[in-house]
């Protein structure tokens, strides 16, 4: 009764459809074969069908920012945590997949921030949707102010709590914010979620106007330190450290995958709220724990990123001599407070063609950015420049863009000359 025998179901077809469709608007994701050899770090093999033993490529488009995924004391930690404990973690957190290593990188992120306590997660993406998913389920009535380019993960959880409200603010847009928490019952709880440094523009928030803004209309503050943790402030305490205004944040995210360069993801907070999500979020409690190796290659890379303060001026020396040397030979580049260097481009396909051809014909590895990661017209590469990066790695970059960008018209004597 009801049952259609042999037909081919419905979703199948949907996913050709959609997929022609992503390929139709030029969405259709390849990703590159790269292989990362700790030794030769930002040099990457890249596998060629056309080549047996591939060829090296340089690659601009890390997010391991301060190279801490190949420092040799990490890759240590990582080697003697899987001799010491094995490869997994054996369960959830709660189910015997708690090791001393958990619990000593929960106290060191929360001594990083100057919280009374740290929440480990498996990435920074799922401590951001499950903390703001538990939190605005937590109470009857919250109102979520969040920025308007807060990331996927941040809205993943801000949409998964059905019940409580979101009011969107302009990015960084103080009097926007103020007005709407102004409009907003005054009993309601409120939260306001935002980044510190937002990843695709570069830009930062004013993270002490924001608070106050918290403390005037009584809303809890979310801040996302994902592209900052490691990278700024005295320790790499983020933007928060650096600004002063630590203390001022109620909940400081962070992910140990970027500046720290291993993987997994964390909240820092005041002992009731980190004990509150820690027997209330889905995401944490019904999930296997970070494997013990991660965990303890962290907890090395935290320990050095914190004490080891030349990491972070060589990053800021290099980003700051790539900037001078793409301004000397008149490659444009978005000028932005933070680490991160975009290129502007403005159409999908330019984009592409033109990491393509810096792959192809360079040996240099940038990743095109386009829609729905950024908006349209909006298309940029994403230059995060490192400690690694020599000289005459960033020659050649340069002397590769202004090549691209002078094919593509995208040189400013050329755009100044058109508009002429
Ligand atoms: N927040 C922001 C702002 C991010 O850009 C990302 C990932 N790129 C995340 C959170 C998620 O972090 P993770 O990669 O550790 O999951």
């Amino acid at each position: 009764m009801g049952a259609i025998k042999n037909a081919r179901h419905p979703f199948y077809d949907h996913c050709d459809e959609a997929l022609d469709r992503i390929r139709h608007e030029g969405r259709y994701r390849n990703f590159t074969p790269l292989a990362r050899h700790a030794e030769r770090f930002p040099v990457y093999g890249e596998e060629r069908p056309d080549m047996p033993d591939g060829r090296d490529v340089v690659v601009w488009s890390t997010n391991d920012y301060l190279g801490m995924g190949v420092v040799p004391e990490v890759q240590e930690a990582a080697i003697a945590a899987v001799r010491d404990h094995g490869a997994g973690a054996g369960g959830t957190r709660n189910i015997a997949g708690t090791s001393p290593l958990h619990n000593e990188l929960e106290a060191e992120m929360a001594s990083l921030h100057g919280k009374e306590a740290g929440l480990l997660f498996v990435s920074g993406y799922v401590s951001n949707q499950a903390s703001l998913q538990t939190i605005l389920t937590s109470m009857p009535g919250w109102i979520c102010f969040s920025d308007r380019l807060n990331h996927a993960s941040m809205i993943a959880g801000i949409k998964g709590a059905r019940a409580s409200q979101t009011v969107i603010f302009e990015h960084n847009d103080l009097e926007d914010l103020e007005r709407k928490l102004a409009a907003a019952p005054a009993d309601a709880p409120k939260l306001i979620a935002f980044e510190s440094v937002y990843s695709m523009d570069g830009d930062m928030s004013d993270i002490g106007a924001i608070c106050a803004l918290a403390r005037k209309y009584g809303a809890l503050t979310y801040l996302d330190e994902v592209h900052a943790v490691g990278l700024y402030g005295a320790e790499g305490g983020g933007v928060s450290q650096r600004d002063g205004v630590a203390d001022q944040v109620d909940i400081i995210e962070g992910t140990l995958a970027k500046g720290f360069g291993v993987h997994g993801g964390y909240i820092t907070a005041a002992a009731g709220i980190i004990d509150f999500l820690r027997s209330t979020a889905s995401g944490f409690i019904f999930t296997t724990a970070l494997p013990p190796c991660v965990v303890g290659a962290a907890l090395q890379s935290v320990r050095m990123v914190r004490a080891e303060n030349w990491r972070r001026e060589a990053l800021f020396e290099r980003v700051n001599t790539f900037r001078q040397r793409l301004r000397a030979a008149g490659v444009p580049f978005t000028m932005t407070p933070s680490h991160i260097v975009p290129i502007p481009v403005g159409d999908a396909e330019c984009c592409k063609r033109i990491s393509r051809r810096l792959l192809n014909e360079f040996g240099q590895y940038a990743t095109p950015i386009n829609y729905p990661t950024v908006p349209e017209g909006t298309e940029r590469l994403r230059l995060t420049p490192g400690p690694f990066h020599t000289d005459e790695m960033m020659d050649d970059m340069v002397r590769a863009l202004a090549t691209l960008l002078r094919a593509e018209g995208l040189m400013p004597e050329q755009r100044t000359g058109q508009a002429a």
